[in-house]
């Protein structure tokens, strides 16, 4: 390793103790930013990247409920508001029972970066707790969420600091926490994104992270004058992303033969076509069934316990959560002729799988560059809020492909190397860092 990002990683874990998730996202940020910074002393002088590892703000709570035996339960709240150089924090809320300090401060850390690439003026933060919502009522869900807000709404607000949706926070969630937050503070204001239609929401929200991601597979693809028709493609997941994925690769050519959840996963070699993705959806969104059920409809194999990344394809979406490609699973993937990476989750793969792709030179979107159209959406949806108009599917969708092809440009931009391989990684790291680099320069030392 290069001992400047030796010396920094060893003050990171110094003052961040055990956060692990955390030291891996600001890792691989150093290892683009350090010769970079070294280029340019003025983020160096002005200790940017110290200041930028350290969250402006950490909210920890406590949040009580009441089950539905009567039976208190007593979960952990959280909310880093990490940066605000170019805007109010944005990020989403987690709900899962893995959430710890270390992963949401990754989340909030990956999310600065993000949101300086989508163009609109957005600051970073993510928050959540450590509740499940497997196996919980409706009921409970809304206790929780309830109890959950009653304590974050003071730290909120459209100007100050706008959460939506992540892991376990769909349209039900969000309805819940917006409620309360109305309640409490009686305004009715874009303090949430993710909003149902009816009540503040964006058309194309629900569907822009998956979609995105796979408009940026696409970008990548051109640059090899490729394209996503004819190609096979593994996903992972089945929730929100796994889901819009599946639906625009299918629209635009791709087979998507592969989903999972945390139990297992599918593999469906004929393709999950329109008919299959609505069964998925009433599945996993409505009934909140197990993947394995698919199937036993559709007598196709499931793996118990596995991840999808042994099966041949052409390109690869992860897009379930934070480390679920390895260093043995992405050789798999390049070895069965994988050329390419869209990342629909956040870190995804380990560092050891990141070297993997990036020395096979194989397309590789890293996840704050391919998934950064769900929260450039939001920006939209708080666009909307503002004018307090909305706009139609057609306007949404136009301008969040615009966005994933700036976003694509800007990637191209910073991480073109001189042998022409695109460093996706390096590219999404600087061209994020710049902007929000040189705000932090222009508002002083704060
Ligand atoms: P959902 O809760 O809708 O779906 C998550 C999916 O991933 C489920 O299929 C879930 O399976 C599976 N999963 C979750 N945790 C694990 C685990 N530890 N091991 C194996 N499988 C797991 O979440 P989203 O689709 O919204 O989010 C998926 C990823 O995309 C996350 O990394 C998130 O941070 C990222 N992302 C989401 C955005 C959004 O707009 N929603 C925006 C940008 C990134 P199970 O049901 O069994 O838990």
């Amino acid at each position: 390793m290069d001992p400047r990002v030796q010396q920094f990683m060893a003050m990171i874990r110094a003052k961040n103790p055990g956060e692990n998730e955390f030291h891996q996202a600001v890792q691989e940020v150093a290892e683009s930013l350090i010769p970079y910074i070294d280029e340019n002393p003025r983020y160096k002088h002005a200790k940017i990247l110290e200041r930028i590892a350290e969250p402006e703000r950490t909210i920890i709570f406590r949040v009580p409920w009441l089950d539905d035996k009567g039976e208190i339960q007593i979960n952990r709240g959280y909310r880093i508001e990490m940066n605000s150089a170019i805007g109010p924090y944005k990020g989403g809320l987690r709900l899962h029972p893995t959430v710890n300090l270390g992963i949401l401060k990754f989340l909030a850390f990956e999310q600065v970066f993000k949101n300086s690439l989508t163009t609109l003026p957005m600051g970073g933060g993510k928050g959540g707790s450590d509740f499940d919502p497997k196996g919980k009522s409706d009921n409970e869900v809304m206790r929780f969420c309830q109890s959950f807000m009653s304590e974050l709404f003071r730290h909120i607000g459209a100007d100050t600091d706008i959460p939506a949706g992540d892991i376990g926070v769909g349209g039900r969630e969000i309805g819940y926490l917006f409620g309360q937050y109305k309640r409490l503070k009686n305004e009715f204001t874009g303090v949430l994104t993710g909003k149902g239609i009816e009540w503040g929401g964006s058309l194309i929200r629900p569907e822009a992270t998956g979609y995105g991601a796979t408009y940026f597979a696409q970008e990548m693809l051109s640059t090899r004058g490729e394209s996503l028709t004819g190609k096979v493609v593994c996903i992972s997941g089945s929730g929100n992303v796994a889901q819009f994925a599946t639906e625009k690769v299918t629209e635009m050519g791709g087979k998507v033969v592969t989903l999972s959840d945390s139990n297992g996963f599918i593999y469906d070699p004929r393709g999950i076509d329109k008919e299959k993705l609505k069964f998925v959806m009433e599945l996993k969104n409505t009934r909140r069934g197990r993947i394995n059920e698919y199937a036993e409809k559709y007598g196709v194999e499931y793996f118990e316990g596995k991840r999808p990344w042994s099966i041949k394809c052409d390109i690869a979406m992860p897009n379930a959560t934070q480390n679920e490609i390895n260093e043995e699973e992405a050789k798999m993937l390049v070895k069965n002729g994988c050329i390419c990476i869209s990342e629909g989750a956040n870190m995804p793969s380990t560092p050891d799988a990141v070297e993997v792709f990036l020395k096979s030179k194989i397309l590789y979107g890293p996840g704050k560059a391919a998934n950064a159209g769900g929260v450039a959406t939001s920006g939209l949806e708080m666009t909307q809020n503002s004018m307090r108009l909305p706009w139609s599917r057609e306007e949404v969708d136009e301008k969040l492909q615009v966005i994933m092809k700036n976003i694509h440009n800007t990637c191209v931009k910073y991480g073109t190397k001189e042998d022409g391989f695109i460093n996706y990684v390096d590219g999404a790291n600087i061209g994020g860092f710049v902007k929000v680099a040189n705000a932090m320069i222009a508002q002083g030392v704060v």
